[in-house]
């Protein structure tokens, strides 16, 4: 327990926000206190309605049956089970899906975020899927777990997290952005039309808090260094950044008042590996609704298939394609996927999650996205259907070609 909002005295719905009338009168605080001192539980009391719920979403590839594809049931149960037996006393709620060959874990709980419990956990959650994936012989057995042993935060070690610690509203709602065969900076153009452009978020206009501009974090991912940049004044400096999604990524959204709407991983495998391992497959996490984008607003960001990053060996630029939770990544080249796990929370309890991209029009947006696939696919290995050498996966193999190329050039 690190911070001293941690939920060290058990219960953590014992004394939620409805009860802050009751408790504020003095009769009920008389009488509740009977047995346990008043300071003392003065003291409970406050410390409860000053408690925050962390969300912590955290992802890795561990292995897929017959290729990149997706996990085994085996694989899932077994880190399903693991994150239910091992999180009791530490998380208040779980849930456990894939999206492609990406296991996620979303967990809510009051440690905070960087908590070390919360990361070890989802860790050695991982560890158990991976003993499961090499027993399987799937594919990548435990791809994504870089380092030998936990070193306290799971950043840097291969797994993307995304975490947000907030104030619970009392109808809070998110969703988790959870993404396949492609790289963090995917999300860039989405969260360009969530927060900066009208004419996909009417909300820029009509909701005051949105209409004061909000504050992205960008990250470097070359140097690790991040970047406060205000809209609406630096707007142009914030899509000069933008529009190199392969370096820049959104590490975070703020509101104006510095609340936290958006948390995306933003490792970069490679930049860990030091060489192609996979790619980094990223997952976000957006707050929805009142003060920040509405639920369709965010997820009507990503209903025209943009061109990412990724796909098969991680090299190649294709359409990022909205899929249904728990889909598996495509044969057709592995087009870069995204799908959507909508929740409402309460007190730290899940309900969901609803499938965002699940609805039937959203077989137009998949339709938009094989098209322009296929669009691509025709240019082969020629750019920009392959990414420029600097990005291209598998370098090593690339060196060897230029290598021996250069040798004929006289
Ligand atoms: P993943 O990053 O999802 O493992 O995909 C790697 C790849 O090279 C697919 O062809
Ligand atoms: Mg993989
Ligand atoms: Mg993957």
């Amino acid at each position: 327990m690190e911070k001293n909002n941690s939920n060290k005295t058990g219960d953590p719905t014992l004394f939620t926000r409805e009860n802050k009338t009751a408790v504020q009168n003095l009769e009920v605080i008389e009488v509740l206190a009977g047995n346990n001192g008043k300071q003392k539980f003065l003291n409970l009391v406050e410390f409860k309605l000053s408690m925050k719920i962390t969300v912590s979403a955290i992802k890795a590839d561990i292995g897929g049956i017959g290729g990149h594809t997706r996990p085994s049931d085996r694989l899932v149960q077994t880190v399903k089970d693991f994150v239910i037996k091992n999180g009791k006393g530490i998380l208040i709620d779980s849930y456990i899906g894939y999206t492609g060959d990406d296991i996620h874990i979303v967990m809510t709980h009051t440690l905070g975020t960087d908590n070390k419990e919360i990361h070890k956990l989802a860790w050695e959650a991982f560890t158990e899927g991976t003993k499961i994936a090499k027993e399987q012989g799937l594919y990548g057995a435990g791809q994504d777990l870089l380092k030998d042993s936990f070193s306290g935060n799971v950043k840097g070690m291969g797994p993307g997290v995304a975490e947000i610690e907030m104030e619970e509203r009392p109808s809070e709602v998110f969703c988790v952005f959870a993404a396949d065969k492609t790289e963090p900076g995917a999300y860039n153009f989405p969260f360009w039309r969530m927060f900066v452009d009208a004419r996909s978020n009417t909300g820029l206009i009509i909701n005051e808090e949105l209409a004061e501009g909000v504050i992205f974090r960008i990250m470097d991912v070359m140097s690790g260094k991040i970047a406060d940049l205000k809209l609406w004044n630096d707007k142009p400096e914030l899509e000069a950044a933008l529009m190199y999604p392969g370096r820049f990524v959104v590490h975070s959204v703020l509101t104006h008042q510095r609340e936290q709407i958006v948390s995306c991983s933003t490792d970069r495998l490679h930049n860990i590996a030091g060489t192609y391992v996979g790619k980094d497959d990223p997952i976000a996490i957006v707050r929805t609704q009142k003060n920040f984008p509405a639920t369709e607003e965010a997820g009507s960001a990503f209903n025209d298939p943009h061109i990412v990053a990724g796909n098969t060996r991680g090299s190649h630029h294709m359409p990022f394609m909205p899929v249904a939770l728990n889909s598996a990544a495509s044969l057709n080249y592995s087009i870069p996927i995204v799908s959507c796990l909508l929740f409402s929370m309460h007190n730290g309890k899940l309900t969901g999650p609803h499938d965002g991209f699940g609805t039937a029009d959203w077989e137009y947006q998949r339709r938009l996205a094989s098209e322009r696939a296929t669009v691509l696919r025709v240019q082969g290995f020629v750019h920009p259907a392959t990414l420029v050498p600097d990005e291209l996966e598998y370098n090593k193999g690339y060196e060897a070609r230029m290598a021996k190329l250069n040798e004929k050039f006289k």
